[in-house]
């Protein structure tokens, strides 16, 4: 079993000395960028059932008012907030099985205080679905967890920086507590507190589960009148010109029918990128790799809240009576190749990468010195130049919208439907116009009586 800290140093060792062993073993650290199916992470039983399906699980209709991209997060998320907004004739084409691409994996946290209003709003909405709404609406559990969240300070920026998220969590109604470091030992018993300088605690943070969100996001959505279609994967869009020279979505092609449509939502995670192609759509994402890795059991860390340590650039998530260990890559590898065969995999672990995460978690959670790694997860995550993600209507082609590139977030912002953006737009402009019109000088009132 390796251990955590003796990870460490095998890695040194490997890089100098490359062993025969080291060669050999699958926990080799090496830095191939191949993909295996077989690696042992937690949902692997549920999710890699051999179903036999050959063909799409429903028959396709001819038309459709809008068709998702993707059965991922954001597309079940999609799916069901459309529906919410009373669209019925709704399709969502899933390549594989819900959940295939990214999202089977992801560690699920939610953190619900980040330094823009918009995503503060966005995680409350989130939350409020995940821990309450959806539950009331289909009777299903989503799996949400509410074990809260620690963000550790170990400067005196970081905990003022902590401290003006906590003045925004309040108008927000977020509630949240600056903790010194004998308060922090006190929640958190195995935590180093020797060099923090205060931590910021926020006790409604929590995990969800992946796969249990999809499916009762679907369940809702599909209650609601929307149709998922499994195993059927996009391979063309028809784009037509308007008489006015736009360009336009007309249909969804695939292997087994057409879909006439005039609206397409691309929620195709990495694979959004050759969606977009399909429709002469720029979509500027990349894929990474990013990963993390699921800790035997420690003693005393059942119930402990998630962790985020900003300095370190590492995160501790719960994960029953163990952690998953992970953090933002500084040299991450680019998955330049985006693989089709791709669905419920993972990449070999790089520890060369990954090693830069285990120094600061060791130093947060000294016990995890001596605890085994029971499995690695390594999977393809889009990211942006501006670490936002894109949403919206696509300059180049009406009616096709992206709801993509949620650089490592995606699990837990909901979309604001790119539908209700347009909606509240036209309805914002109305707005103005009618109070500009009623700021002109008098003669112009006139034209107001027409209203
Ligand atoms: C290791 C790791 C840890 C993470 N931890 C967190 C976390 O703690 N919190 C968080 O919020 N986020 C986290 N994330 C990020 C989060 O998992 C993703 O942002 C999110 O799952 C992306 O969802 P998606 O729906 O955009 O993409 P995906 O889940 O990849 O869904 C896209 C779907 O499109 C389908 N598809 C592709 N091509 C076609 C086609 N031609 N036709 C039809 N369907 C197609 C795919 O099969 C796939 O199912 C993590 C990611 C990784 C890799």
């Amino acid at each position: 079993m390796a251990f955590l800290g003796k990870a460490a140093q095998r890695v040194m060792a490997c890089r100098q000395t490359l062993s025969p062993l080291c060669r050999a073993t699958t926990r080799c650290y090496s830095s191939q960028s191949t993909h295996t199916t077989e690696k042992s992470v937690p949902y692997e039983k549920i999710l890699k059932q051999e179903d036999g399906l050959s063909g799409p699980t429903k028959p396709l209709p001819k038309s459709a008012d809008v068709v998702v991209i993707g059965g991922g997060s954001l597309g079940c998320q999609t799916l069901y907030h459309l529906c919410k907004l009373g669209m019925t004739n709704v399709v969502l084409l899933e390549r594989d099985r819900l959940t295939a691409g990214t999202t089977w994996h992801t560690a699920g946290l939610l953190w619900q205080l980040r330094p823009s209003d918009t995503e503060v709003e966005l995680l409350a909405h989130t939350r409020n679905v995940i821990s309450s709404e959806l539950e009331e609406e289909t009777g299903l559990e989503t799996g949400w967890i509410q074990n809260g969240g620690l963000f550790i300070a170990s400067n005196k920026q970081r905990l003022d920086e902590y401290k003006r998220l906590m003045s925004l969590g309040k108008a927000y109604g977020i509630e949240s507590y600056v903790l010194s470091p004998a308060e922090t030992k006190d929640l958190y018993p195995l935590m180093n507190v020797k060099d923090l300088y205060g931590t910021l605690y926020v006790p409604k943070d929590g995990t969800m589960d992946p796969a249990g969100t999809c499916t009762t996001l679907s369940r809702a959505a599909t209650a609601r009148g929307a149709t998922v279609i499994e195993n059927c994967p996009v391979t063309g869009i028809q784009v037509k010109v308007d008489d006015l020279g736009v360009k336009r979505v007309k249909a969804v092609e695939t292997a087994h029918g057409t879909i006439q449509t005039p609206c397409v939502v691309n929620c195709a995670g990495v694979w959004a990128t050759k969606l977009g192609e399909m429709a002469g759509v720029n979509v500027p994402l990349i894929a990474m790799h990013h990963a993390y890795v699921v800790t035997e059991r420690i003693e005393g860390i059942q119930n402990m809240p998630n962790v985020r340590d900003h300095d370190a650039s590492v995160y501790l998530r719960l994960q029953g009576d163990a952690l998953s260990v992970g953090g933002y890559e500084q040299n991450p590898i680019f998955w330049n190749d985006v693989s089709d065969k791709f669905a419920f995999s993972l990449f070999d672990l790089d520890w060369d990468v990954f090693m830069q995460h285990i120094d600061g978690a060791v130093n947060r959670v000294p016990a995890l010195e001596q605890t085994g790694i029971k499995s690695t997860v390594c999977g393809p995550e889009s990211f942006t130049a501006d670490h936002k993600p894109l949403m919206g209507e696509a300059p180049e082609v009406r009616g096709f919208f992206l709801g993509c590139g949620f650089n490592s977030a995606g699990k837990t912002v909901f979309v604001w439907t790119p539908l209700t953006f347009n909606v509240w737009t036209v309805f914002l402009y109305l707005v103005f116009f009618f109070i500009f019109l009623y700021t002109l000088p008098d003669k112009n009132q006139d034209f107001l009586k027409c209203f």
